[in-house]
């Protein structure tokens, strides 16, 4: 478990650091394999740099030397034409941005690259209407991970516990007999937390809980989303 605490414990990583081998010295190519581009060339220092929730927990895993072991194979950022990364809805500046750092200096951010459109729909402070059972479920399910990374001796990740706290506390939206309303900052970072940890366990090979845990994140995006 000593790996846990390399990738959620205190020391906050903020960069994956390319070998500058590895990258292109001239020109690079889309790629993108949901694009429909036939692989359109991207010059230096240009292009959209996508970065999934999976890569950033593939490029934490290389990050604490883990990769040698179970961890050889995994999902890294990708560079993108404008068609794909408009087609991916992801933010436009973020990622161009991303991409030029990328270029110059062989570093990706370990967070994933944020979508154009969800930005502009959340405001501070939105509340969202959900079922009181998933609130209760995953709240119970955040209180847990938090009493197991105290098990292994290691800092449990900041808010987990106010969050697991809120949904399992939320209050009932008004009219209804199974719903609750909870803050959608705090469903969002419950997502974000089950998805690291689903991925995590996927690529550690634990598919059970990759599953448990990547539904409990389904549950409650669907939510988001209605
Ligand atoms: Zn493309």
């Amino acid at each position: 478990m000593d790996f846990l605490r390399k990738l959620f414990g205190s020391s906050e990583v903020e960069f994956y650091q390319y070998d500058m081998n590895s990258i292109p010295k001239t020109t690079g190519l889309c790629s993108d394999n949901e694009c429909p581009c036939p692989e359109t060339p991207i010059p230096k220092g240009s292009g959209y740099l996508y970065i999934s929730q999976e890569a950033v927990v593939f490029m934490k895993a290389k990050k604490a030397g883990r990769a040698g072991g179970g961890f050889v194979f995994g999902p890294m950022p990708i560079l993108v034409c404008e068609q794909g990364a408009k087609l991916r809805g992801i933010d436009l500046k973020v990622a161009a941005d991303d991409a030029k750092r990328w270029w110059e200096t062989g570093k990706a951010p370990l967070r994933p690259t944020p979508m154009a459109s969800r930005k502009r729909q959340e405001p501070e402070g939105e509340t969202v209407t959900i079922d009181m059972s998933t609130s209760r479920q995953v709240g119970q399910r955040l209180s847990g991970l938090s009493a197991e990374y105290k098990k292994f001796g290691f800092e449990s990740p900041s808010s987990l516990l106010a969050d697991a706290k809120a949904l399992r506390n939320a209050k009932k939206a008004p009219g209804t007999r199974d719903k609750v309303v909870v803050d959608r900052a705090v469903i969002e970072r419950a997502c974000d937390k089950l998805e690291e940890l689903s991925s995590l366990a996927k690529m550690a090979g634990q598919f059970e809980t990759a599953n448990e845990f990547g539904n409990h994140a389904k549950n409650l995006r669907s939510a988001l989303d209605r």
